[in-house]
């Protein structure tokens, strides 16, 4: 049944992170073949955006390590869908931009902490290593995401002040990112944080447009977390394929919300998603069988459940 709120938006782009964040944090490799697969059925189920790998180091993320063969097998889906690729240094920029990437992501950290466990340096550190490859992506005329992990608690430093958060947000839109992708990283947000953190980042002239959210399930909070960013009216929602992935760091396996769990509660409240639910479970359910293991994802079990 459906029934809307007059408090929502009423469209949602969900920007897609089940071939990139979700396959990074599998134990095992998936063919390359079989993450174009994988790739083309998001598309077909209608998602617009599929992020689609990332450009870093092989030595750093081996289950991404195709990326130059993968990428080149997407280009039929180039016209209509946007296909992000994660790059953290000028080597990787070059790398996508030498095949046709039009659509790049960085990722920075609100803490010292993650900073150095993932990146090996400070935030300031971190944040100068992106400043040019943020300008020379906008001069080969691409998008920018700037990713931003541990927004809201972080598992060596405890709650992250909301004034950290703040500032390098700020620094990611001064050198030129078009979108924020707020990180929940260790899933362990409540709503009304949520809300705080969105209303000091418009105190800090921050617009909401430029926001979007990526919460992890961690603590059961994710679509609690989601409504209270939509309440505020953000209208871009990180999710993964049937909630592949998660966060090394994070106390559980359980990792990120669920593309199926968010888009069942989308369709509920009457919000135009584009995505096709039947056709995206039965892809989480395909993948799945290819992981050799069951979607931790509660609609795409529901849904694909057989007495
Ligand atoms: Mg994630």
């Amino acid at each position: 049944m459906v029934v809307p709120d007059p408090q929502l938006p009423t469209r949602v782009r969900i920007y897609e992170v089940g071939a990139r964040d979700g396959l990074q944090n599998e134990k095992g490799t998936v063919p390359t073949a079989t993450k174009a697969e994988f790739i083309h059925r998001l598309a077909a189920s209608g998602l617009t955006t599929v992020e689609a790998t990332s450009f870093v180091h092989p030595r750093w993320v081996p289950q991404l390590a195709d990326a130059e063969a993968l990428f080149p097998l997407l280009q039929d889906l180039s016209d209509t869908v946007g296909l992000p690729v994660l790059v953290p240094n000028d080597r990787g920029l070059d790398r996508a931009l030498a095949l046709g990437a039009r659509h790049v992501a960085v990722f920075a950290s609100a803490t010292e902490s993650f900073a150095q466990a993932n990146l090996n340096r400070t935030v300031d550190e971190a944040l100068a290593m992106f400043e040019p490859v943020v300008t020379r992506a906008k001069e080969a005329g691409a998008q920018v995401r700037g990713y931003l992990s541990m927004c809201f608690g972080d598992p060596w430093e405890g709650a992250v002040p909301e004034t950290q958060v703040v500032k390098v947000c700020r620094a990611l839109l001064d050198m030129g990112c078009d979108e924020l992708s707020l990180g929940d990283t260790i899933g362990v947000a409540t709503p009304g944080q949520v809300a705080s953190l969105l209303t000091a980042l418009n105190a800090d002239g921050v617009p909401t447009d430029t926001v979007g959210v990526h919460f992890h399930d961690t603590y059961g909070q994710a679509l609690s977390n989601t409504l209270a960013a939509l309440r505020h009216g953000v209208t871009t929602v990180d999710a993964s394929a049937g909630g592949l992935g998660g966060c090394p760091y994070a106390k559980s396996a359980t990792g990120n919300l669920a593309t199926e769990d968010l888009v069942w509660m989308l369709n509920g409240l009457g919000i135009d998603t584009g995505v096709d639910l039947s056709r995206l479970t039965a892809t989480s359910v395909w993948m799945a069988e290819q992981l050799g293991r069951p979607s931790p994802s509660r609609t795409v079990r529901a849904l694909s459940h057989k007495d």
